[in-house]
């Protein structure tokens, strides 16, 4: 169960502009195996919200628990550790172009000191989760889109995450490759159990893997429930 409790977040204001409260206080109980969306607006929280939660960011007041665990008191080792219990999924993928996709994945494992042997086996096995057998040796540049996302959902599920999180992860790909990718997010959720939260501005995403959702409008939570109650079918 993931608990968010009175988050808010306020940014400093810049060049003497006042400050901005990117969070007023939100709320939210997302259990355990749900795909959950957050919807809302450019300038509504999304992100503020997303770097909350893969503690990117530290709030400014309230509680993240994951787990019963207040994340938002740790620091430190603690933080750092706390950090590999969600895995997160970025727009513009984000591998290191420098390294091929089998040590992409293995990156978070070598930060967490596993030894070598379990790296690839770990490795190795989420290359068939995300169904790139035989592309081990490949570098990014010469995966598509489609291929990129999948190294970056099974870097992302490297160190066994309780949570993945997606950040408008199927933006910058075309219709048939995000249905596939979204896909493959929830036969992760489905045979890993692990927890998802999908940051998105389509509703086509939503109504595609999300069983509920919530919808941000200026930095606070303006409704939220099962996604057949949120959005009318087509
Ligand atoms: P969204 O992802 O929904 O577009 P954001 O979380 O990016 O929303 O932004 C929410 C509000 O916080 C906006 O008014 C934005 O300008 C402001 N904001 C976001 N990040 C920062 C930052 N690092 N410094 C100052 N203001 C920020
Ligand atoms: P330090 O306290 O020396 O900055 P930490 O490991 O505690 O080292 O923090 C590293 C970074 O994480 C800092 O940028 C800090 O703002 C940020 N941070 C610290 N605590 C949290 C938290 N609970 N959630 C999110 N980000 C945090």
């Amino acid at each position: 169960m993931i608990v968010v409790d009175n988050l808010v977040k306020t940014y400093p204001g810049a060049g003497g502009a006042g400050e901005v409260a990117a969070l007023r206080g939100v709320s939210l109980n997302i259990p355990d195996g749900e795909i959950f969306g957050v919807v809302g607006p450019s300038g509504s929280g999304k992100s503020t919200l997303l770097r909350c939660l893969n503690l990117l960011e530290k709030p400014t007041s309230g509680r993240i628990l994951l787990g019963g665990d207040d994340l938002s008191t740790f620091s430190g080792a603690d933080l750092r550790s706390a950090r590999r219990r969600i895995g997160t999924v970025f727009q513009q993928f984000n591998l290191l172009h420098s390294r091929t996709v089998l040590r992409n994945i293995e990156l978070p494992l070598e930060l967490a000191g596993l030894g070598k042997d379990e790296r690839r086996t770990r490795a190795s096995s989420l290359i068939d989760l995300v169904g790139l057998s035989g592309k081990e040796k490949s570098y990014p540049s010469q995966l598509s889109g489609g291929q990129q996302q999948r190294v970056g959902i099974a870097r992302a599920l490297a160190a066994e995450p309780e949570v993945l999180l997606c950040d408008e992860a199927t933006s910058a790909l075309d219709p048939d490759t995000t249905d596939q990718v979204l896909d493959l997010v929830a036969e992760v959720n489905r045979t890993l159990g692990v927890t998802v939260v999908v940051i998105t501005h389509e509703l086509g995403v939503l109504r595609r893997i999300c069983t509920s959702a919530a919808r941000l409008e200026a930095g606070r939570i303006a409704e939220t429930g099962r996604i057949t109650d949120l959005i009318a079918s087509p």
